[in-house]
């Protein structure tokens, strides 16, 4: 059981690049972070990632784990810069080892930092670990496909490297299970893009109920260890030779939080995004252009407004996010009349394409938060 109780539980996200293709003085390249009780996740790492972080009120040294949804620069680039950075600024606790961080993402990372750190001489204080998933051939046309000389694992790992695995497609769930913990369910899934291109949906396990403490008292128990093994799920045996089940004193499990995040697509592929993503309370999906240049989007692998808003509708969200916005969009408060392009057309597009869902519609600009509360039924 953990000891905390979950009104401490909290969860948020913050944007720290919502431009798509480059950072521009307006908009940081891709990169946001799901934090929750201190630890940071981090989905993608464009250039100038470090920089925004220290704009942020996130600490880099908090990152223990990153999360690559493609190999395009504009989510990747950041990367061994911003690892060398922690680095430089970890201060080293004699009595304990400092933790590995753990890296996902697409096949041939692993390659990638390991080139990027070892010809540029850098050395880190800490171990990390790159955990490949394995694409298939139908994620993206024929030539965004790399060859396995380049992908290819030389197995000849950077001093500071961990053997990370490689994570095949779970066929039967079409989808990838990167990580299974005490809190957490995280899953990745296949996504259509010019290069292989995932998304990955973060389950929090249900929260037991509060115990019935009125009840247990009627039945003579007293706090003690016994509410915690009721707490965590067991049944209890009273001197009298009562048992008591959980269920009979316990409230109703508290729904535990899922948030999605789905790096660059012009669609979903296979049952896999669907399943993952279902009853997400945030779905941040791109929004790289707005509806009336949907041809050029999807021919870019990209999609607009409405493409996002009806993922978000099939998949039940509470929530949609776009981010990921041609840099031609400034953000709602740059925005000068007489600018052509209108990053708040964008929202009022998919808001009209989800008009009567209950669907909510969320613009990210940098730095915002969307905090995740959890949400109780009764
Ligand atoms: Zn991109
Ligand atoms: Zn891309």
């Amino acid at each position: 059981m953990k000891c905390k109780s979950f009104f401490n539980m909290t969860m948020d996200l913050t944007f720290l690049g919502t431009g798509s293709a480059y950072p521009s003085p307006h908009r940081g390249a891709s990169a946001l972070v799901l934090r929750t009780e201190g630890e940071c996740w981090l989905f993608d790492c464009g250039e100038g990632t470090q920089t925004q972080l220290m704009k942020s009120q996130l600490k880099a040294s908090r990152i223990t784990k990153v999360f690559i949804s493609h190999l395009h620069g504009d989510h990747l680039f950041g990367l061994p810069g911003l690892l060398c950075t922690v680095s430089l600024n970890l201060n080293p606790c004699p009595t304990q080892p400092p933790t590995c961080v753990d890296i996902y993402g697409p096949q041939g990372l692993r390659q990638f930092l390991r080139v990027a750190l070892e010809l540029t001489s850098s050395q880190l204080l800490f171990p990390y670990s790159v955990h490949e998933l394995e694409p298939t051939t139908d994620q993206c046309p024929p030539e965004g496909q790399l060859s396995p000389d380049v992908t290819a694992d030389s197995g000849r790992l950077h001093p500071q490297e961990r053997p990370g695995r490689t994570i095949p497609l779970d066929v039967n769930s079409d989808c990838y299970v990167i990580l299974e913990e005490k809190r957490f369910v995280v899953k990745a899934f296949r996504l259509f893009h010019r290069v292989p291109s995932f998304g990955f949906s973060v389950q929090e396990h249900d929260w037991p109920g509060r115990l019935k403490t009125e009840l247990l008292k009627d039945l003579g128990l007293k706090p003690g260890p016994l509410y915690g093994r009721l707490k965590a799920g067991e049944s209890v045996t009273l001197e009298n030779g009562q048992v008591v089940k959980p269920s009979e004193v316990l409230e109703e499990a508290i729904p535990g939080r899922k948030v999605c995040v789905l790096g660059d697509c012009s669609s979903l592929l296979g049952e896999g995004p669907l399943r993952a993503c279902h009853r997400a309370d945030i779905l941040v999906h791109e929004a790289t252009l707005s509806d009336e240049h949907r041809e050029k989007a999807v021919d870019h692998g990209h999609s607009t407004p409405s493409m996002a808003a009806a993922v978000a509708q099939a998949c039940s969200a509470r929530m949609l996010v776009l981010y990921h916005f041609s840099q031609r969009y400034k953000p709602a408060g740059q925005h000068k009349e007489g600018d052509e392009d209108n990053v708040l057309e964008l929202r009022r597009q998919a808001e009209e394409a989800l008009q009567g869902t209950g669907i909510e519609v969320s613009l990210a600009e940098d730095f915002l938060t969307i905090p995740i509360p959890l949400i109780r039924l009764h």
